[in-house]
């Protein structure tokens, strides 16, 4: 409120202003980047990343298909074409020997792939090691898609600040919010700069309107930005509470043998920003799923299904696909929990109760 009320009282409500400048400059302390751009959406910021590192027509770009939608529809935004890459089973994020595979094909077909996009799905960082060595062995730029995983670490380095850029989201349910927003990481001013003024309708330096590129309006708001920096005060406490949350699942399931977590490589720290686990007993998984779901609705709980990979979506299913179908099973098998961070030591018991008498024995 304090720094909304600031906003009012400079009279700074507008796409630019004080709040912008230190919202930005509050990010790159906290994640180590060199810079940071914000803009209006977590998607904004992919579209621009894309544009920035000069994606275009006719690129392919090797895209995570275990994600949100939102993941891939800038690819298309650009007139690139994504391709997508399973899953590997202890991250649930893209595997290192798919996107290989994928790299090979193309390679073969005198096609080299233009960008990969890994995601760290639900705040758990994917096999960076693997994935950073294949696409400097290959000379394919990377974009991290850590839209979830603010707060997360890999060897001690928070995500987001991997790739050749990196892009945040401060929606509504994330795990910080501007009520509507996100933004790029960067250790190139070059990349930053260039996403700044296509941000920004792509406007000339000079004292008249002069454009000789297509822009987009993509800022944030000062009147966002000033929510982004009371929300950047208690980043640390939220991560907190979420990993607490999973603390507790995974305590009250731990007897449960066909319950599976996403793993935390050794180095690897993740914001457990949802808790997600998958059913691994077949061939009854299908029907404890269902049940699951139902009953924790029939108590008035929300939970959520895993996102459904983006190649078996029929927006995408005519894409190619490399792979050994872990996403599909993450997809049936698995579930988000409430992961909520007002929830209480009672109501994760609860939901246990219901969750183990959902079980198909
Ligand atoms: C939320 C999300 C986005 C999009 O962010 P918005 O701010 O909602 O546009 C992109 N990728 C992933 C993995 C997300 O979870």
């Amino acid at each position: 409120m304090k720094y909304i009320q600031e906003a009012f009282d400079s009279n700074w409500i507008a796409p630019i202003g004080p709040n912008i400048d230190a919202f930005e400059e509050e990010l790159c302390q906290y994640t180590g980047s060199r810079h940071a751009l914000a803009v209006s959406s977590g998607t904004a910021a992919l579209h621009l990343a894309l544009l920035a590192i000069g994606v275009g027509r006719g690129d392919i770009v090797l895209c995570q298909s275990l994600t949100f939608v939102a993941t891939a529809n800038p690819i298309m935004y650009v007139g690139a074409t994504p391709v997508f890459i399973d899953s590997e089973p202890v991250t649930w994020n893209m595997c290192p020997n798919a996107l290989e595979d994928a790299i090979m094909h193309y390679l073969s077909i005198g096609k080299k792939p233009k960008a990969v996009i890994v995601v760290h799905l639900y705040g758990m960082p994917a096999m960076l090691r693997e994935i950073l060595y294949l696409c400097e062995k290959y000379g394919i730029l990377l974009i991290e898609d850590a839209a979830e995983a603010l707060g997360s670490e890999y060897q001690g380095r928070k995500a987001g600040t991997f790739g050749n850029i990196g892009i945040l989201s401060f929606n509504g349910n994330k795990i910080i919010t501007t009520s509507g927003g996100g933004a790029i990481l960067s250790d190139s001013a070059e990349y930053i700069e260039k996403a700044r003024f296509l941000a920004t309708q792509a406007r000339e330096p000079v004292l008249h309107y002069e454009h000789r590129m297509v822009g987009y309006n993509y800022r944030m708001s000062n009147i966002c930005a000033g929510i982004g920096r009371g929300q950047l005060e208690v980043v640390d406490d939220r991560v907190r509470q979420r990993i607490a949350n999973f603390q507790s699942y995974s305590g009250h399931l731990a007897k449960l043998q066909e319950m599976n977590f996403q793993k935390e490589p050794i180095g690897v720290f993740s914001n457990r920003w949802l808790t997600a686990l998958k059913i691994s007993k077949p061939p009854s998984y299908q029907t404890s799923v269902n049940n699951i779901l139902n009953e924790l609705n029939k108590n008035g709980i929300e939970s959520r299904s895993i996102w459904k990979p983006m190649h078996l979506q029929p927006l995408y299913c005519e894409h190619q696909y490399f792979g050994n179908n872990i996403s599909k099973e993450l997809f049936e098998q698995g579930i988000c929990l409430p992961s909520g961070t007002t929830l209480r030591e009672a109501d994760i018991d609860h939901i246990c109760k219901i969750i183990a008498n959902s079980l198909v024995r």
